[in-house]
């Protein structure tokens, strides 16, 4: 099957006792059994429902794993990943993190002694350098936020190898649409489902995908025994958004297109980060990598006055100031006050994160009018 039949098809079964076409939403926390342990493969809705299993399904054949869970959240997935590990082992990640993983890596997990280093993993021998025999995960964010730097998944598979380690991949940014990192060598993908594949900001929800039956085991019963499990009406609501992930993508696309060569064009506008432009600084591995550039992008200001890029933010009509991303809204961010304000400011200018930088989730809406209203807003600069 191809990407967008397994969009609408994989994972859902007409309903065996009505027919009916959508998987049902199976609001029960419980299933009633026949005798002690005669059941039919639901006893208790933190281990399994339904509508879950549907989803999880749905999200395996779209990664092109063997097995999907699903969690409370993005984070509570990278969670149960770093409870794999035990005291002592340690993680090598990139440096220009999610500042949640960063945050739960560090002041959470560095607490019960598991050892996190962060590299700039564009260079691999900064990757290499860091591996010890205590290295048990290499955990790799690509795109990362919000300066869209791209690392070469296949590479750090041959690392995680050589090294005996498991090589995990959150996959937000790109969705199995433009990228499946298991087809590269990664051991697990994982995605704040809240994003592109809910699609719709109505859902917070996460997902883990891999294709090896004992580490699947393993994650479930990490899953069911600390329970950040998503409730069955998330999880028909994310399963209704898959069904279109491949022509929202395709659109999110297009439209990141005409927005970054307009960005591109602009007098006003300095540096323009999107891994779609041959000029961006890893847009090989990206060509290599990706089936396409996706909606995200950032760009500075000609001489970074934070006041004109506050000009900018409180001047767009459709795009909307707010966290998040991947939405059929488009939206904008400021990293510098928003997402990364704790960084002091002279760590941040020297990771490029200037006082100016926007960040940008291109939405689904005509492209004319995404233009015209960054246009008017750039205008009172
Ligand atoms: C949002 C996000 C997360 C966290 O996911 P939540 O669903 O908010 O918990 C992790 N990684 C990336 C890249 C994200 O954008």
């Amino acid at each position: 099957m191809r990407f967008g039949t397994k969009a609408i098809h994989a994972g859902v079964e007409p309903d065996p006792t009505t027919g009916a076409i959508m998987t049902p939403i199976y609001q029960t926390s419980t299933y009633v059994q026949a005798a002690p342990g005669d059941h039919k493969g639901y006893e208790y809705s933190r281990t399994h429902n339904p509508t879950r299993t549907a989803l999880q399904k749905a999200l395996a054949a779209l990664e092109n794993g063997t097995h999907g869970l699903c969690f409370s959240s993005g984070m509570a997935s990278i969670d149960a990943i770093v409870k794999l590990l035990k005291p002592g082992d340690e993680v090598v990640s990139t440096d220009d993190l999610y500042g949640g993983t960063y945050r739960l890596f560090t002041k959470i997990y560095e607490g019960f002694g598991v050892k996190f280093k962060f590299v700039n993993m564009s260079d691999p021998a900064n990757v290499a350098a860091a591996i010890t025999t205590n290295t048990r995960l290499i955990w790799v964010e690509t795109p990362t936020n919000p300066l869209l730097k791209i690392i070469d998944i296949a590479v750090m598979a041959e690392l995680a190898k050589k090294h005996n380690c498991w090589l995990g991949v959150d996959n937000t940014f790109a969705s199995p649409y433009l990228q499946t990192p298991l087809d590269l060598g990664a051991h697990i993908v994982m995605h704040s489902v809240t994003k592109y594949l809910g699609g719709h900001s109505d859902v917070v929800m996460g997902a883990l995908v891999v294709k090896d039956d004992a580490l699947a085991e393993r994650l479930a019963f990490i899953q069911n025994s600390s329970g950040a499990t998503p409730g069955p009406q998330d999880c028909f609501l994310v399963l209704r958004g898959l069904k279109t992930l491949h022509l929202r993508m395709q659109r999110h696309g297009e439209n990141g297109k005409v927005v970054a060569e307009f960005l591109s064009k602009h007098p006003k506008v300095d540096k323009l980060y999107w891994p779609g432009l041959p000029t961006h600084v890893n847009h090989a591995v990206a060509a290599r990598q990706m089936r396409g550039f996706g909606g995200m992008m950032s760009f500075t200001l000609k001489g970074d006055r934070m006041e004109d890029a506050l000009k900018v933010l409180a001047g767009t009509e459709l795009f909307a100031l707010a966290e998040s991303l991947g939405g059929v809204e488009s939206l904008l961010g400021h990293p510098a006050s928003m997402t990364h304000a704790s960084i002091p400011r002279e760590e941040r200018m020297r990771n490029g994160l200037a006082d100016t930088l926007i960040r940008l989730s291109v939405g689904l809406e005509d492209s004319e009018d995404l233009v015209e209203d960054l246009k008017q807003a750039l205008d009172r600069v």
